[in-house]
């Protein structure tokens, strides 16, 4: 956070001695300030002012990263309690939990499975962001934690509570810079230290946010820079109502021992309720999700969440207005068009490739907007998609003249057939996943 001119001052010597080249600390404190001079060019200012400044200016909320250089993942630096705001900046992941009472085979099985946990969605890749993996109870910690790191393809959290067991694992992966999860008032001391001497994150939980933010003050004064705020759920109003208050403590108050992203174990009875509490967390400020279960159902719907509150509310999510070519097309491919609505562009790709059927889309620029909002905002009309298909030469691409409009917009065939080349139009299917039948039909 920027610092005021004022805020600088206070920290200066304040004995206008000139020797920055300036007449007075107040002017010095304005061009630091305006970002025009460096603190270091005031050969007197103490130590200590040097260290509240760099402290004073740095984000509310700190900048975690996990995992080794190249997989790693980053959570917390965010800068407002709601999405409308600006943005939230770095979205949530999903860390399952592996079970100390597993055998190595049944781990090696489990981290395949996460591994493989990967969805395409709107154009992006969607998968589980950690493994968790218990080391408490196993009889070689350090061996369990070295067999996730060596199978697992995504960062590592490391449970246990014993400081013993929790050192052996964590120095077995140190260049993997696990998250430790979790310190607590029984052993804040000792996991603190084996965080600060490896220099990786710490999860640390409490039992109310006083608790919390003491606790953050004592892995701190150990040396424990990159903390994460732990929560349970077993009362989710409360926890949500903590997570609130710890968000809005760092981001309003500027209140440093709260100033640390947060996560959540989820305790849940059932693999559904678990999704669903996972996925309200997320929204809620949870930069870590910790569940049980990773069937592809109960996962995907976290996944989408994710990706619905971490989309920039004030981007348009189109993709661009260009002829794309999906597959293998030739002069006889059909052509279809549709919006530049990333969600309305995504589904119709998709199932055109699940049908198989090498196909041209063109896409019309609607201003992100799908089909039938277009249509209501007068962002599409019979003219613009005529318009889009010249501009994209669509014509120089087939042989044919055959054009499929999306089923929503029946009203564009006459207009199309009466004022362009397109002289045979085709109503096409009303959903995307109609588009495969569709289009095998079609191609008979
Ligand atoms: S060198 Fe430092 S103490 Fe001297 S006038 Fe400049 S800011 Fe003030």
């Amino acid at each position: 956070m920027a610092l005021t001119g004022m805020q600088i001052y206070k920290s200066l010597p304040k004995t206008n001695c000139k020797e920055c080249g300036l007449p007075t600390c107040m002017a010095f404190a304005m061009q630091v300030a305006a970002k025009q001079r460096a603190l270091a060019d005031c050969p007197h200012i103490s130590e200590e002012g040097k260290e509240a400044l760099s402290e004073a200016s740095a984000p509310p909320m700190r900048l975690i990263k996990i995992g080794a250089e190249g997989k790693q993942f980053e959570l917390g630096q965010e800068t407002v309690m709601f999405r409308h705001e600006e943005k939230f900046h770095r979205p949530s992941g999903i860390a399952v939990r592996i079970a100390s009472s597993l055998s190595d085979q049944e781990v090696q099985a489990r981290l395949d499975e996460i591994n493989s946990r990967v969805f395409l969605r709107v154009g992006a890749t969607l998968k589980i962001a950690f493994s968790a993996v218990e080391i408490e109870g196993c009889d070689d910690p350090a061996g369990r934690a070295k067999l996730a790191a060596d199978k697992s393809d995504v960062p590592l959290i490391l449970i246990g509570k014993t400081p013993g067991a929790m050192k052996s694992a964590v120095e077995a992966v140190k260049t993997q810079k696990p998250l430790i999860y979790k310190a607590d008032a029984s052993n804040i001391e000792d996991f603190a230290e084996i965080a600060a001497s490896i220099k990786t994150p710490l999860a640390v939980g409490g039992s109310g946010i006083e608790e919390l933010a003491d606790l953050t003050r004592k892995a701190k004064a150990k040396g424990a820079e990159d903390l994460i705020l732990s929560f349970d759920s077993k009362h989710m109003g409360e926890t949500i109502r903590a997570l609130t208050i710890a968000r809005r403590s760092a981001l309003k108050k500027q209140f440093r021992p709260l100033g640390y992203p947060a996560m959540v174990e989820i305790d849940s009875e059932s693999l559904e309720n678990e999704s669903i509490s996972a996925s309200i967390f997320t929204a809620k400020y949870a930069g870590i999700v910790l569940i049980n279960g990773m069937e592809p159902w109960e996962v995907l719907p976290i996944m989408v969440a994710i990706q619905d509150v971490y989309t920039d509310p004030q981007v348009p999510n189109t993709v661009e207005a260009k002829l794309y070519e999906i597959g293998s097309t030739d002069e006889n491919s059909p052509v279809m068009f549709t919006t530049n609505f990333s969600l309305t562009y995504f589904s119709v790709e998709g199932e055109v490739e699940r049908s198989r059927v090498p196909s041209y889309i063109c896409v019309v620029d609607t201003e992100g907007l799908g089909v039938l909002n277009a249509y209501a905002g007068d962002k599409i009309s019979a003219e613009t998609v005529v318009k889009t298909l010249q501009e994209q030469k669509v014509s120089e691409k087939v042989k044919h003249r055959k054009l499929i409009i999306p089923g929503l917009l029946p009203i564009f065939r006459a207009e199309i057939e009466d004022t362009s080349e397109w002289k045979e139009v085709i109503i096409g299917p009303e959903n995307a996943r109609e588009i495969p039948a569709f289009l095998t039909g079609l191609a008979k």
